[in-house]
């Protein structure tokens, strides 16, 4: 079955994305290449010891050098630039401290800060031509190329501080660990990453620095304190660390990746002046610590300035300002943020049940477009990946996403997918399926008529003849049978004998010749005997076939189903989180188009929702309070990493009032666009020289293969047409009289689907009862054309009340002016004579002109011209698609 090999194929297809998913996973670094021994460790950690100790500040800087790997004279780091770096530092001091006293710092600075960089004019640009056999012994590099090399001017640069320590007294320094994401043009999509690690001195300062086999870093990190102070307080807390790492060493042996030399890195950190005094600050991280309801407001960010130095690639990064929100604070935004998305997606929750409860009936599902519903839920899945991904790096908070996720997963998976498949079904499925039955059934009939049509003709041309084969058929039959009596065949039926006469009889020369003759005969002997199945199963087989050829019948198209819906949508999904995963690969500028090809792609759902509207003349197909809604939720839950300044922007991009103000507006351009056709017809936004009507020919061609162009529409019904005061003239009696070739449109009745926008209101069914209140010349008479309005009073079947219906009383002259053309336009008219003249002039396209006035929008027509308030026939309309009065059929709103 096809059907079951698509599925199969799609199954396939979905095992090996996971397998790739799972596989894709960084695998474990492979072990250790050198075994080292505890004594090399040993020697190792005690040198470090011995440089921490026996050196003063100061005895490391160019020319001087120390006993350490990548400190020594003949390790080429580009040093010299040292001095020139710190001065940059302390400049920066300078900068932001001068004149300020008693301003104080955080003493922890967990949390985040991010900011821009720029390449600083210090760099030394050549390439770095390290002796690495030498820096590093005991390592092989495969190449030469460093990596995390920083080239671009600038870039933005993102800290991660873990400050846990509580200091031991208000003057000691403490260790402070980091991690450091630089973003730049070259940098891969989470930008280089990697940790530092330093000190954090008492007056807020920090130095931080990576550490490697080619790096020994940390023994030698004092020396780049800016003074002899800092050098003091660093010497303690390096010690601490030096210890630690080499007890971490010994327990478990140091893993490396593969031999690619990256470029180090040292970090000057200088905490910028925050708004408070020292004790005010201290009373806040009290409080942040350990919350005891003091109302401490919003605290003030953290906010440093940096110099980021390169010794071996020889690059120097500058940053004016770094700021974030401390940890404690990030969290509380993060939960805060949490909850008000989790309150957004209950709204949607509650929204889209209620339009699905609104939707409820073929008639009303059958205006929406799934596309839309379908786009909205492929973002919403996206977003809700997203919270996954979230709820693995985020621990603090997992109840809260864990529910958040609970309710995204419940507003797309169980809501909109349902209504998508609510929709396709009605739309698609169905009406695909019933087409191909009915075409199925009536080719099996076609077929079936032509061949009993066939039969009787040759049973009547060739009766005598025939009649004559048959006899000498059955005497040539019974001439075996007679023969077979006399010699016996062993265990066959009559029609094997049959059979073997025939293939007795016509013994040709040739057994081709032979063999087709016997298939004829048997065919033959077969119309005339309805005795078919032989024994000899290959000619069963043959005779079969032939029957088949002559019936050829279509076979139906697989059925769609939810699981099929579901399976493609799903399919769809993870070839699109796939994608975005590469895509964060990308370099930068591409990564960007990308996220912004998709937040646009989100946002254009109402798109297929207008074209379905155009498409179907289709006023009111969503309810106002869902589009708004829907809209409103989305604009904000997305909107808001675009326009948050000062926090963490979590996706990573870039942050920008102007993709905010270009999504938001053009989110109100499709709103605007809907709620207009809710008021003024669906296709009120379908400018003329893009869309044309369908003509007739091309109406009247439901061949699958001829379907209507994207810009030609198919011909709707008016259902709020202009009424005229005057007798039926010429073309509207054309119109009532157009029968047959334009009912067959609408699939049966009396229905018209001629252009309607002006109709007669003496062809209104009860015209005959109605009563006309006409308002007389002194009435508001439009500017211009010389007509006056009038009302007539018509009554509501569905409700029973009155309808006030404005009528235009028009002159003659104007009415007689306007329709000359068409009464001379030639004796021959025909059925559709209105069509080629009107179909351009006065097409089914609103004149906006005329505009649908709110006086018109208060009444319906129906193509059987029965007259009903809005409202009631709307109403009427959601749960069937028949007139209430004459249970003709209607074409849907
Ligand atoms: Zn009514
Ligand atoms: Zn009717």
């Amino acid at each position: 079955m096809p059907q079951g090999d698509g599925q199969e194929g799609q199954r396939v297809l979905f095992f090996f994305l996971i397998l790739f998913f799972i596989y894709a996973q960084p695998a474990a670094p492979p072990p250790p290449v050198h075994g080292e021994t505890k004594k090399y460790w040993d020697d190792e950690r005690q040198r470090d010891f011995d440089v921490l100790a026996n050196t003063t500040y100061g005895d490391f800087r160019p020319g001087h050098f120390l006993n350490l790997t990548a400190f020594r004279e003949d390790d080429a780091h580009q040093w010299e630039v040292l001095p020139k770096v710190q001065d940059l530092s302390r400049k920066q001091v300078e900068e932001s401290w001068r004149g300020l006293e008693d301003v104080g710092s955080y003493k922890d600075i967990s949390g985040d800060v991010r900011g821009n960089f720029k390449r600083s004019t210090l760099s030394v640009t050549s390439s770095p031509l390290l002796n690495l056999t030498a820096l590093d012994p005991r390592k092989e590099y495969i190449i030469d190329h460093f990596q995390r090399n920083i080239t671009e001017p600038s870039g933005e640069i993102t800290l991660s501080f873990t400050d846990d320590e509580a200091p031991k007294s208000s003057w000691d320094a403490r260790p402070l660990s980091a991690e450091i994401s630089i973003w730049s043009d070259s940098a891969p999509g989470t930008g280089w990453q990697t940790m530092l690690h330093g000190v954090h001195f008492p007056t807020g300062a920090a130095i931080l620095t990576t550490s490697s086999t080619k790096f020994d870093a940390l023994p030698a990190l004092p020396h780049f304190a800016l003074d002899v102070f800092s050098f003091i307080a660093a010497v303690p807390v390096m010690n601490d660390t030096v210890t630690e790492a080499w007890k971490r060493h010994r327990r478990r042996p140091e893993t490396y990746d593969v031999g690619v030399p990256r470029c180090e890195m040292i970090v000057w950190l200088q905490p910028k002046p925050l708004e408070g005094s020292s004790t005010y600050l201290e009373m806040i991280e009290d409080e942040l610590a350990h919350p005891q309801g003091a109302p401490i407001g919003t605290p003030p960010a953290l906010s440093f300035s940096m110099v980021l130095f390169s010794p071996d690639c020889g690059y120097v990064l500058e940053a004016d300002t770094l700021t974030g929100a401390k940890t404690e604070v990030f969290t509380q935004l993060t939960n805060r943020l949490l909850s008000a998305f989790a309150i957004l997606l209950a709204v949607q929750i509650t929204l889209i049940k209620r339009q699905m409860k609104k939707a409820s009936t073929p008639s009303t599902r059958s205006r929406i477009a799934y596309q839309s519903i379908a786009i909205a839920a492929l973002g919403d899945g996206l977003i809700m990946l997203g919270m996954v991904l979230l709820l693995s790096l985020n621990e603090t908070s997992f109840m809260l996403i864990a529910t958040v996720i609970f309710l995204a997963i419940i507003h797309m998976a169980v809501l909109e997918v349902k209504f998508v498949y609510d929709l396709w079904t009605v739309q698609v499925g169905e009406p695909q399926h019933a087409e191909a039955e009915r075409e199925r059934r009536e080719a099996v009939q076609r077929r079936q008529a032509a061949l009993q049509a066939q039969q009787q003709q040759q049973s009547t041309q060739a009766q005598a003849p025939e009649a004559s084969k048959l006899q000498i058929l059955l005497r040539q039959t019974c001439q075996v049978r007679h023969q077979a009596l006399q010699e016996p065949f062993p265990k066959t039926t009559t029609h094997d004998y049959q059979l073997h006469h025939h293939y007795q009889q016509y013994q040709q020369p040739s057994r081709l010749l032979r063999h087709q003759r016997l298939f004829q005969l048997t065919l033959e002997l077969h119309r005339y005997l309805p005795v078919l199945p032989t024994t000899n199963p290959a000619i069963n087989t043959i005779i079969e076939r032939h029957r088949l050829a002559l019936l050829q019948v279509p076979t139906p198209p697989p059925r769609v189903t939810f699981a099929t819906i579901y399976a493609r949508f799903y399919f769809l999904l993870l070839l699109t989180l796939l994608f975005s995963l590469i895509a964060t690969s990308f370099p930068r500028p591409l990564r960007s188009a990308y996220t912004n090809f998709l937040a646009f792609a989100y946002f254009s759902l109402w798109i297929p929702q207008i074209y379905r509207n155009v498409q179907r003349n289709c006023r009111k197909a969503l309810s106002w309070e869902y589009v708004l809604g829907a809209s409103a939720c989305r604009l904000v839950g997305v909107l808001y990493w675009w326009v948050s300044g000062e926090n963490r922007n979590l996706l990573g991009v870039k942050k920008g009032t102007t993709g905010a103000v270009v999504l938001g507006a053009w989110m109100a351009v499709q709103v605007l666009l809907l709620l207009g056709q809710g008021v003024f017809g669906g296709r009120c936004v379908a400018p003329k020289w893009l869309f044309r009507e369908a003509t007739p020919n091309e109406v009247a061609d439901k061949t699958p293969k001829n379907k209507l162009g994207w810009f030609v529409l198919p011909r709707a019904w008016e259902y709020h047409p202009v009424l005229i005061e005057s007798p039926p003239d010429a073309e509207q009696q054309d119109l009532e009289s157009a029968g047959g070739e334009e009912s067959a449109l609408l699939g049966g009745g009396k229905s018209r689907m001629l252009n309607n926008s002006e109709m007669s209101v003496h062809l209104l069914a009860s015209a005959g009862e109605a009563k006309l209140d006409d308002a007389g010349p002194s009435d508001v008479t439009n500017t211009g054309d010389a007509s006056r309005k009038s009302k007539r009073t018509f009554d509501c079947a569905i409700c029973m009340n009155e309808i006030s219906i404005p009528t235009v009383v028009r002159d003659s002259s104007t009415t007689l002016s306007s329709h000359t053309q068409d009464t001379e336009s030639g004796p021959t008219k025909g059925n559709n004579k209105a069509a080629p003249a009107t179909a351009t002039s006065r097409f089914g396209l609103p004149n906006l002109t005329m505009g649908l006035s709110l006086e018109r929008s208060a009444y319906m027509v129906t193509p059987c011209r029965h007259v009903f308030h809005t409202a009631c026939l709307e109403g009427w309309m959601d749960m069937r698609l028949v007139c209430p009065v004459c249970r003709e059929s209607l074409p849907s709103l």
